[in-house]
């Protein structure tokens, strides 16, 4: 969470700048978005749905700048990079149809968005201006006060020198009690900034100027730093890369999971499900289970008719948050096909979690690919199937950005009837 006296400050920083260059950083960060000849195109017309679900929600609750970019980058996605997929030929002509039904809903969204981000902006811009001009008067003011106190240093050093070079002259004895000095009491008894003797220090003025703003930060290179183009993670938002939005699951969702796989788990059979929810407040919730048809192994599932999936997710708003399995004889962790597939849904949404329910172990391992490391790895690796994978640095860990919730209720949805 990001304190309120560095969001105050942060926004001043911004507030210098134009409000189109800010605009423009907005873009910029939108389009950085790459599509990676690896990954099917299937997926990022998706992941693309699910951004604009995002968008939507970010615009609902005014959070206009996050909805921006996702629109930039839906837009970014789909006028442009999707093209240069080696296989955006093979997309069904009724996937890009939705697509571009979306296209046409968000282009006049983003583009009424930018104004009000501009108008935002050249008020912030605008205070921001007058704000410095009233800082430049305080600091004229401050110096012209320092020359004069310099001034009067001078003129009462002055004074002393002369006062000792004098006081052998009783001519100008009287004189010298109408000096100001620094044993005689004032004769109203206020002490006026003339009578401070130079050589005691002054009363810190009551009035002092905000020392100057440090240099603006570009507010760019939030997120590049983590992860290459390719691996930029196309559901992220703008701001504090790269700490993860939190994900909060009801706990209730591990014990229906595994009453639902116990038929599996008897007979030695992996079972999976699709986590998804919404987005809340900047939260993600996961709100539903999905087990779609599939087919298990002991050490194994793969999902059977995805576009099931998609069709309950479309008909409930859902995005799509991570994945659940069992390891009916073995603990919890992640094979390296599960690195593999945690990776593409890391891909599309940074936050994604891979829940591993280990019941013969009473285990249950939260997981996400190191995003530093890990995302990088797997994202190069070509090899399918199981192989080894060296294991030093780690490529996943035990995530921390998931949060149990006692009472939330979650909704299990078997497709496999
Ligand atoms: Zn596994
Ligand atoms: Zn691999």
């Amino acid at each position: 969470m990001q304190s309120e006296e560095k969001r105050t400050r942060q926004s001043v920083d911004l507030a210098s700048l134009e409000p189109a260059v800010r605009v423009k950083q907005l873009a910029t960060y939108g389009a950085m978005v790459e599509v990676d000849p690896n990954v099917p195109p299937r997926r990022y017309y998706r992941s693309g749905l699910e951004m604009v679900r995002m968008a939507n929600v970010y615009l609902e609750e005014g959070n206009l700048e996050n909805a921006y970019i996702l629109y930039m980058k839906f837009m970014t996605l789909f006028v442009e990079k999707i093209r240069k997929h080696p296989e955006y030929t093979s997309v069904p002509a009724q996937v890009k149809i939705v697509n571009q039904t979306k296209l046409k809903e968000v282009m006049p969204k983003a583009e009424k968005l930018k104004q009000k981000l501009l108008d935002q902006y050249a008020k912030e811009h605008q205070t921001y201006k007058e704000n410095s001009s009233k800082r430049r008067a305080a600091e004229e003011e401050r110096r012209k006060q320092e020359q004069e106190d310099a001034k009067l240093a001078q003129r009462l050093q002055a004074d002393e020198n002369r006062r000792d070079n004098v006081t052998s002259t009783p001519h100008l004895k009287h004189t010298e009690q109408w000096a100001v000095s620094p044993s005689a009491p004032p004769v109203d008894g206020i002490v006026y900034p003339e009578d401070w003797p130079a050589a005691q220090p002054r009363p810190a003025p009551l009035f002092r100027p905000d020392p100057p703003e440090s240099a603006a930060k570009p507010p760019l290179n939030r997120e590049s730093s983590n992860f290459s183009g390719l691996l930029t993670p196309l559901l992220a938002r703008a701001a504090e890369r790269p700490s993860l939005r939190r994900v909060r699951a009801p706990s209730a969702l591990l014990a229906r999971f595994l009453r639902l796989a116990a038929a599996d788990t008897a007979r030695n059979v992996e079972c999976c499900g699709i986590l998804a929810g919404v987005l809340e407040r900047d939260q993600l919730k996961i709100t539903h289970v999905i087990v779609p048809k599939q087919t298990g192994t002991a050490d194994s599932c793969s999902t059977n008719n995805e576009e099931e999936i998609f069709h309950y997710q479309d008909q409930h708003n859902l995005i799509t948050l991570g994945w659940i399995h069992t390891h009916p004889t073995q603990t919890a962790f992640l094979s390296s096909v599960d690195l593999h597939t945690q990776c593409s849904y890391q891909l599309m949404m940074p936050e994604a979690i891979a829940i591993v329910c280990a019941p013969k172990y009473n285990e249950t391992g939260y997981f996400a690919l190191t995003p530093d490391y890990g995302m990088q790895f797997i994202a190069n690796c070509r090899l399918s199937g199981f192989h080894p994978h060296p294991n030093d640095p780690p490529l996943f860990y035990n995530v921390n950005h998931i949060h149990l919730d006692e009472t939330a209720p979650v909704e299990m949805v078997d497709l496999r009837r």
